[in-house]
């Protein structure tokens, strides 16, 4: 008997990778699957590519990434239907990731010479007459392992910030969106024919673990925080260092001064996009009392009027299959804990299509608050003010993103919220400021992507000092007197012994 092919899960083929639509079940990609040799032999031959690449300098790389990114936006509707047939994503979320790709490729590209190029530093008084020079190195090659829920917009947070900063890449897209990530590479192949700087290999898990273990000087990974601990742990084994993007469970905080009408509709847009499979989509609100039934009420006559289905609709399918019944379990503990379906329900899984469900007075050890649901779902409790909304949101160990809505106390929450980002008035709008960093504390992971901070990741600091004059007051040498020892002291006492 023939297994039976679940619409969306990947299959390997002949040696080949085969990914398919998760709402028809179309083919939309077929790629090699490497082995660990040939993800080892990928990264040398990228490590020779990254010093030709680096040795471009960062005009030469900027003029190459500008010209990558011009493609990209050249043949978006191209690539917009390559990501909904692969991923199930509504073709207009489609082009709204690769929209805010391509200002990532384009600041990184502009802004890598200003960030991590070579600059005269100041020496201060002791040292005075010594000069510093400060630049941020290239690693050599990248490892970058990425994930399906937005398969172009994650890579290249930080797929092209490590390249502008001078780094070769060796890609791992998730088995779930090959296709995708293979059309990236082979865009950047184009305009960079030369050598292979930009490459992807393909495959299962075990293909990002022969990643981690293939010698790459660094690995930026983007996906589960499960999935990032066994990263971690094989990157340890030959301390490579890693930048981890996990998973969220973000919050937004409504304050009783807040715009309903705006809150209502960031909150739908930030919880729903992409049927909730987003990393730093609002999963959970904390509503202060005075405004909780209306603020409900604004929510589900929104998302009740969304549309779901394969084409055109407003939410297309779940991606992953498995987790239909993540959501599912989630839903019926919130439910069966006391909580209040008052938009679809348990019902509302409807394989491979999740309806808009919204869930309120859900207790807060119900996984639907403590687990990453990544369904289009969304918890509404009740507070009593924001200290309590702000205690609520911390208590989890993730802390990506977040969103306040209010007036005279937003930003004021919005600092105290335990994230590495959050928005004010709006939903996941630090994603597409290129000029923000992006990442997040705890078991949402560590590092930045995006803006100086993202570049900075992809650099190593080389500190150099050099001497401009003799020393007035030998320190760092030999021949040193005591007489020079003594007159130490004295500068020690002068010039920090003081409380100010
Ligand atoms: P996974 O952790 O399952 O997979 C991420 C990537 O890691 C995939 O390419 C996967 O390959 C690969 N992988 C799997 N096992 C290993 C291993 N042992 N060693 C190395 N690599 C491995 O995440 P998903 O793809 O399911 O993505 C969803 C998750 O990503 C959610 O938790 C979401 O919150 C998070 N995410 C975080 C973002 C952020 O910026 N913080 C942004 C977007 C998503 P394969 O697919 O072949 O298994």
């Amino acid at each position: 008997m023939t297994a039976v092919h679940v619409p969306g899960t990947p299959i390997i083929e002949d040696g080949r990778l085969v990914s398919t639509s998760p709402a028809t079940g179309a083919e939309a990609g077929r790629l090699p699957v490497a082995t660990a040799e040939d993800v080892a032999r990928a990264v040398d031959r990228a490590r020779a590519a990254g010093e030709w690449w680096a040795g471009l300098g960062f005009t030469g790389r900027r003029e190459r990434l500008l010209r990558w990114r011009g493609v990209i936006a050249r043949r978006i509707e191209e690539l917009a239907e390559l990501v909904h047939t692969e991923g199930g994503k509504p073709v207009g979320d489609a082009v709204v990731e690769i929209l805010t790709a391509l200002e990532h490729i384009d600041w990184a590209a502009r802004n890598a010479r200003r960030v991590l190029g070579p600059r005269r530093v100041r020496s201060r008084l002791i040292l005075a007459e010594f000069t510093g020079h400060l630049e941020y190195q290239p690693y050599g090659v990248v490892g970058v392992i990425g994930p399906w829920n937005y398969p172009v917009f994650t890579p290249i947070g930080s797929a092209a910030y490590a390249l502008a900063a001078g780094n070769a890449v060796v890609f791992k897209p998730s088995e779930y969106t090959p296709a995708v990530g293979q059309w990236l590479v082979d865009r950047f192949a184009e305009v960079v024919p030369e050598q292979p700087v930009f490459t992807a290999v393909h495959g299962l898990g075990d293909v990002g673990a022969a990643l981690c273990r293939s010698g790459v000087a660094k690995v930026a990974f983007t996906g589960s925080t499960a999935t990032a601990k066994k990263v971690m742990a094989a990157c340890a084994e030959s301390l490579t260092p890693v930048l981890l993007e996990a998973g969220g469970k973000d919050a937004m905080i409504v304050d009783a001064d807040a715009d309903l009408d705006a809150a209502a509709e960031a909150c739908v847009w930030g919880a729903l996009t992409n049927a909730g499979q987003t990393c730093i989509g609002i999963e959970r609100v904390y509503a202060v009392d005075q405004v909780f039934d209306a603020f409900v009420d604004k929510v589900v006559a929104r998302a009740g009027r969304l549309t779901v289905g394969p084409d055109g609709a407003d939410l297309g399918p779940i991606t992953m299959p498995s987790q239909l019944d993540v959501i599912r379990r989630h839903i019926d503990d919130a439910v069966g804990r006391g909580g209040r379906a008052v938009l679809g329900g348990p019902d509302a899984v409807q394989p491979p299509y999740v309806h808009p469900t919204v869930l309120v007075d859900v207790p807060e050890d119900s996984t639907a608050v403590r687990e990453e649901t990544f369904g289009p779902t969304l918890t509404v409790n009740r507070v009593r003010d924001v200290d309590e909304a702000v205690d609520r949101a911390n208590a989890l160990s993730y802390g990506l993103g977040g969103s306040v809505f209010g007036r005279k106390r937003a930003v004021a929450v919005a600092r105290r919220l335990r994230s590495g980002m959050a928005s004010v008035n709006s939903a996941l709008t630090f994603a597409g400021m290129s000029t923000l960093p992006f990442g997040g504390v705890g078991d949402s992971g560590f590092g930045r992507i995006h803006a100086e901070d993202g570049l900075r990741e992809f650099g190593r600091a080389k500190s150099i000092t050099r001497r401009r004059a003799r020393s007035l007051l030998p320190s760092m040498t030999f021949e040193r007197t005591p007489a020079d020892v003594a007159r130490l002291v004295k500068v020690a006492k002068l010039m920090y012994g003081r409380n100010r």
